[in-house]
């Protein structure tokens, strides 16, 4: 079951004047896939990751998350599903600035269902997964920025969710902090892990084992490296 299936996904927003934001699209993301997703200011790329990221409901079509069909859900199974199956991570990090690294993570899984007992060990765990082991009980007050993109990355992947959905995750970054998130996403996709990506970048997408490019609404697939999932 691929975790994202798109059949025939559109959204238009009503207007007036109608603007179809997303014209109808077909696409599966795999188990273990690394796909970026690319266009200008405008294509609809916000568009995209909101429906994928079940933060709005498409106009048109059938999303699959997981073999779970989203369009039958109401909104409060739909928050639950979301909590559990996706982790964010933003351009802007959106950590509590004077709480710890840890809490940061800790205090996060109290809305993604995790029970009480496992958030302190998970937290832990993907803290140590980013590199960030030795910096727990700094607040990001005294991180860099990109530790601060690593605690937030540890805060979505602590709920073991089944996609990692990133939006211009170096868009905050200098170059060599930009280089290291990267980096940190190449060995996550090595460990199995899903991820979408979508950025306006093109040099960031060509980090994606495959790239679907997004113009005035319309989804094509741009490149598949050797050896992908898909
Ligand atoms: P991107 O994220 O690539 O900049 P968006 O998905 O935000 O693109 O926007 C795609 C198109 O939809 C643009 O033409 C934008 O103006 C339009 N749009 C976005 N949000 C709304 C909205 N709430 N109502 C009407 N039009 C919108
Ligand atoms: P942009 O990528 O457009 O610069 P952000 O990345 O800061 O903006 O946030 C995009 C949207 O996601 C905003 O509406 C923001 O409120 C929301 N958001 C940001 N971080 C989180 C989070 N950790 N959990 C849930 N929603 C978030």
């Amino acid at each position: 079951v691929p975790v994202v299936e798109l059949r025939q996904v559109g959204l238009t927003y009503p207007g007036p004047p109608p603007v179809a934001a997303l014209r109808p699209c077909e696409l599966a993301v795999e188990r273990g896939d690394f796909v970026t997703v690319v266009g200008p200011s405008g294509s609809g790329k916000s568009t995209f990751l909101n429906i994928v990221g079940l933060l709005d409901a498409p106009t048109e079509g059938t999303y699959l998350l997981d073999g779970h069909d989203t369009g039958a859900l109401r909104d409060a199974d739909r928050t639950a599903l979301r909590g559990r199956r996706i982790g964010f991570v933003f351009q802007s990090f959106h950590l509590l600035p004077h709480r710890s690294a840890l809490e940061n993570v800790t205090l996060s899984m109290v809305y993604n269902g995790v029970p009480r007992a496992q958030r302190l060990p998970r937290a832990r765990e993907a803290l140590t997964r980013v590199g960030l082991a030795h910096r727990m009980d700094s607040p990001p007050t005294r991180l860099s920025g990109g530790e601060r993109q690593r605690v937030a990355i540890a805060r979505a992947l602590a709920p073991q969710p089944a996609l990692l959905l990133c939006d211009e995750p170096t868009g905050n970054l200098d170059t060599a902090n930009a280089a290291a998130v990267l980096g940190l996403l190449d060995e996550l996709h090595a460990d199995g892990m899903t991820i979408l990506m979508i950025t306006h970048d093109p040099e960031v997408a060509a980090r994606g084992a495959r790239t679907i490019a997004i113009r005035d609404g319309v989804l094509s697939e741009q490149r598949v490296r050797e050896g992908s999932a898909a």
